[in-house]
């Protein structure tokens, strides 16, 4: 994609932090992080959100994730992480290429990530599970 930010550091036609790379992925520290270390799982090929996601890097993105989490945590000895994937404006997302955010969480940071807990009936659950095909 011509446009497209992460394409372009993918390309090395934009300056990034890079902490790993392998075939299907690049990490990069997040420009604008939330917290020490928020990092940001880049697939080298562009795909626009989850749902148009390769099935190769569907089935590997965890054990990077997974990599990167442990090594978050030995070098900055961060508190908590939290794994964050947007898809959608709706869903917060600003760059249209899929990325998974890792951001460690440390005592007190004042981040925070909240959504209301909502009661619903026996009902709407049978309505959402009718929805769903269950
Ligand atoms: P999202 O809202 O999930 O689309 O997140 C996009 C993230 O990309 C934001 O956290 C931005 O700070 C980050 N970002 C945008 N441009 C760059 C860049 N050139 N290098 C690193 N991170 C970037
Ligand atoms: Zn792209």
């Amino acid at each position: 994609m011509t446009d497209c930010v992460f394409c372009k550091i993918i390309a090395k036609e934009l300056p990034s932090y890079c902490i790993y790379e392998d075939e299907l992925f690049k990490v990069i520290l997040d420009i604008n992080p939330s917290s020490t270390g928020h990092s940001l799982i880049l697939t080298k090929a562009h795909f626009e959100n989850i749902y148009e996601l390769g099935e190769k890097e569907a089935s590997n993105i965890m054990s990077v994730a997974l990599k990167i989490s442990k090594n978050l945590k030995e070098a900055l000895n961060c508190d908590g992480l939290n794994i964050l994937q947007n898809n959608g404006a709706e869903a917060g997302q600003v760059v249209n290429h899929y990325h998974m955010h890792l951001i460690p969480r440390y005592k007190n940071d004042g981040i925070k990530i909240k959504w209301t807990m909502e009661k619903p009936t026996e009902e709407d659950f049978r309505e959402v599970m009718k929805k769903l095909g269950r």
